[in-house]
């Protein structure tokens, strides 16, 4: 942290700011400039943020140095993590690899379950998605199957060894989910759930969080602490579009969140261009985009009839263009220095 007095602060002012950070158990430097005297702060940032410095006489501004994420921060871990995901450990997402996550937005009966993580599993995806619980805008629609989905994600796990992630809304739920799920999934409404992102934290299964709609890199990362600081860091974030202004998506894919993130953090970066588009057209596209930024999975939604699915049916992608998908996860993150350890066939 740094304390950068104003122009013709006086000297005893300047003696007030190290006497209150010493006191404070911290160490103050000097340096003073022509015009200005700048005071480095080391120590305890947080117990710093509780002396009010930015109120004392003669403090222009008090610039935070450091990051307020720490367990999360790649300032402390240089180097990117890998999560492993599933029983048998077989999936890993991380920089070496690049994962293909394919399933439906909801389990809706076992039959369209079963059908589409088949589809996924013939496409060469290592890992299936489908929500039991679902997060819907309106209280009149869908709601998902709760515990019963969740039984038939553990089925179409059986029928395809592929591992599940599925969404958890309610921390009381978390328990029940992370008995049943291979990774738990904060969805974007969720993000800043901090009750539910401690209980995710405190269960040793991997988490998937999604980002907020509307919410900063810092905003993301900090959710993401919560769960690391409960015990938790096998965290992959998952970039899922943002609002913006703009109405012919149904969200703004954020490429820069993958490389910035990146840099920002150690924790793997997943996108979801399904999420982010809306659209079925625009899926295979944003996806190609996803992996040239550096992405180390992209999921995304299949139906086998997206006409009749009872959710999110026009960003469902019929098995051809999810073909399409996986030759492009296939070809592409190789010329990127990847291995496609994630996609099969
Ligand atoms: C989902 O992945 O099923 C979902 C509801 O996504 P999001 O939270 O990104 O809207
Ligand atoms: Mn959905």
């Amino acid at each position: 942290m740094v304390v950068v007095m104003s122009p013709g602060a006086r000297p005893e002012e300047v003696d007030a700011v190290v006497e209150r950070v010493q006191a404070a158990g911290g160490s103050a430097f000097i340096s003073r400039g022509v015009h200005r005297t700048i005071v480095g702060l080391v120590g305890d940032v947080v117990a710093f943020q509780g002396l009010n410095l930015r109120a004392m006489p003669g403090v222009g501004e008090v610039v935070r140095v450091s990051k307020p994420y720490k367990l999360v921060s790649r300032e402390n871990h240089p180097d990117a993590s890998t999560v492993t995901v599933g029983a048998h450990g077989d999936v890993h997402i991380g920089p070496d690899s690049f994962v293909l996550i394919a399933g439906p937005c909801a389990v809706e009966t076992a039959e369209q379950t079963f059908e589409a993580a088949q589809m996924a599993k013939d496409a060469g995806a290592t890992m299936l998605r489908g929500g039991a619980y679902k997060p819907r805008t309106s209280p009149y629609a869908f709601q998902g199957l709760g515990l019963a989905g969740l039984k038939i994600l553990a089925e179409a796990r059986e029928r395809t060894g592929l591992p599940v992630v599925t969404e958890v809304v309610h921390p009381a739920d978390v328990p029940q989910v992370a008995e049943y799920a291979d990774m738990l999934q904060i969805g974007t409404r969720n993000m800043q759930n901090f009750p539910l992102l401690q209980a995710v934290g405190a269960v040793r299964k991997p988490v998937m969080l999604k980002r907020g709609l509307s919410a900063t890199y810092e905003e993301w990362l900090m959710a993401a602490e919560y769960i690391a600081q409960r015990g938790n860091l096998d965290i992959v974030l998952c970039e899922r579009g943002i609002r913006t202004f703009e109405t012919a998506t149904r969200n703004t894919l954020d490429v820069s969140a993958v490389p910035m993130v990146h840099a920002l953090s150690h924790l793997p970066v997943v996108v979801d261009p399904s999420h982010s588009a809306g659209k079925r057209e625009l899926v295979v596209p944003l996806a190609r985009a996803a992996i040239a930024v550096g992405a180390d999975a992209v999921m995304v939604d299949v139906h086998a009839d997206p006409t009749a699915a009872l959710c999110d049916g026009p960003q469902a992608l019929y098995g051809d263009a999810l073909a399409e998908l996986a030759a492009a996860c296939r070809d592409f993150p190789p010329l990127l220095g990847r291995s496609v350890a994630g996609i099969s066939g």
